[in-house]
């Protein structure tokens, strides 16, 4: 029936109205049509509300919402092109309704930690991406100098790391090097995201599993590694820099509720402070993870049931600001799941594409609301990447990214959906409820039933 009322052929330069029950506006989840000219929202009126002229894509009870936004993608070109892509990366984001990426500045070579390196990811990227894109630079020890300059050249914003990254050229930053930076950065405007877990706790905590005193093919060992307070200790002395520079601040990938207290404590004084967690940490947890399951490798870890439902909790009552993915692929075989150990697997959880059936689906079991998936999905990071208003949102003005969204159908992850280059992810087996049928970016549509239309039409979003 879709097929039939869309059948008519992609035509920019006309009108468009997308009419549907259910379309996710920032007041809620109501019948409403939303006008498209070229590729912009003009207005969203009324279900009944179509003006003779106009294309009429009718999608029936489909759930109408506005393109999502990923502010925590590694795309890992150039460099290591093989763990990932902007071809792949970007091909699986359509596929999942996600309009715009933003882009971390690690695990490409270069890291993006200067103006060279931001140019040549721009070159890397051209005529590859299939949905929109921006670019976080880098915090490390010793840029400081290329701070300004990486503002000025368009990135969205700075990410930095409070404990080894990883990646030995992305090099992790202390407290004097936090305050260089923030000095360097009051003045832009541009938030700073942290990685925020400390070295300390995590060295004692491996240090006590030493020897034969910790099994490392075990979850429970891997978890016992990355303890909350790495996590509760890192975000008390990001808060402390934030209240000093009044820096925009932006915790990635929360794990550990134990931190939730000192982050409404700092929201209550004021403080430009905003928070992520990500769609693995509101879907597993420790409790059902395999020993050897290296898939499953992120940090920090994945913790308890009683965590996960904290972090719900938080997001519910506005705490936690937006979901994110952090997808975070890499060859199979640096996985090591012959061996299944977790200190010598890459860590990384692979999940671009799936992060809306995935929320849908526990948003529902919890008897919750569809109507917080706009915010915690689109607007929020939006607003995050300096995009308010134009992306992430079903309203005038906005550019007009849009998913159809089939919230009924029940479908089990298998290697043929996932979409990004490698076919490994700790989803693979997941029972999800609801399935992106159509994204379009800018009033286009790109992404149609299974199949890719046209070419890859993404644009980066330098900042202004
Ligand atoms: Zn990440």
């Amino acid at each position: 029936m879709l097929s039939a009322s869309l059948s008519g052929e992609s035509n920019v330069s006309m009108s468009q109205a997308f009419r549907s029950t259910r379309v996710l506006t920032p007041q809620g989840l109501a019948p409403a049509t939303v006008m498209v000219e070229g590729e912009r929202i003009v207005e969203v009126r009324g279900w009944a509300d179509v003006p003779s002229g106009a294309i009429l894509r009718d999608l029936g009870d489909f759930v109408l919402l506005p393109g999502l936004v990923d502010t925590h993608v590694h795309i890992n070109e150039p460099g290591r092109t093989e763990w990932e892509g902007f071809a792949t990366a970007t091909r699986a984001a359509a596929a999942g309704g996600v309009t715009t990426l933003v882009d971390m500045p690690l695990n490409c070579v270069p890291e993006t930690i200067d103006v060279t390196a931001l140019e040549a990811k721009r070159a890397a990227a051209d005529g590859k991406a299939w949905v929109d894109w921006a670019a976080w630079g880098g915090v490390v020890r010793g840029n400081a100098d290329a701070l300004q300059p990486l503002a000025k050249a368009g990135v969205a914003g700075f990410k930095c790391f409070l404990i080894h990254s990883g990646i030995d050229g992305f090099a992790w930053v202390d407290e004097r090097d936090l305050c260089l930076a923030m000095e360097r950065l009051r003045d832009s405007g541009l938030p700073l995201l942290a990685h925020a877990e400390v070295a300390g706790p995590v060295d004692a905590a491996t240090a006590r599993l030493k020897g034969d005193r910790g099994d490392w093919r075990r979850y429970s060992t891997w978890l016992a590694s990355r303890p909350d307070e790495a996590e509760t200790e890192a975000i008390a002395l990001l808060i402390r820099l934030c209240e000093k520079f009044k820096v925009p601040l932006h915790i990635v990938h929360l794990s550990s509720a134990k931190a939730l207290p000192l982050i409404a404590r700092a929201r209550d004084h004021g403080l430009p402070l905003t928070v992520e967690t990500c769609t693995h940490y509101l879907w597993f947890a420790a409790e059902e993870i395999a020993d050897g399951a290296t898939e499953f490798k992120c940090a920090p870890p994945i913790r308890g049931a009683a965590n996960r439902e904290a972090l719900w909790g938080a997001l519910g009552a506005g705490l936690i600001d937006m979901v994110t993915t952090d997808h975070s692929p890499c060859p199979p075989e640096m996985k090591r799941r012959d061996e299944g150990r977790w200190d010598t697997a890459w860590g990384g959880v692979a999940s671009l594409g799936l992060a809306l059936p995935v929320l849908w689906t526990a948003i529902s079991r919890r008897g919750l609301r569809m109507d917080g998936l706009g915010d915690w999905m689109g607007a929020a990071p939006a607003r995050l990447a300096g995009l308010a208003g134009r992306k992430g949102v079903l309203a005038a003005g906005a550019d007009a990214d849009l998913v159809v969204f089939d919230p009924d159908a029940t479908w089990t992850v298998a290697t043929g959906d996932l979409h990004f280059r490698h076919k490994l992810s700790s989803y693979l087996g997941a029972e999800l409820r609801g399935r992106v049928v159509e994204t379009w970016l800018r009033g286009e549509r790109v992404f149609d039933q299974g199949e890719w239309s046209g070419q890859p039409l993404g644009r980066e979003l330098a900042r202004a």
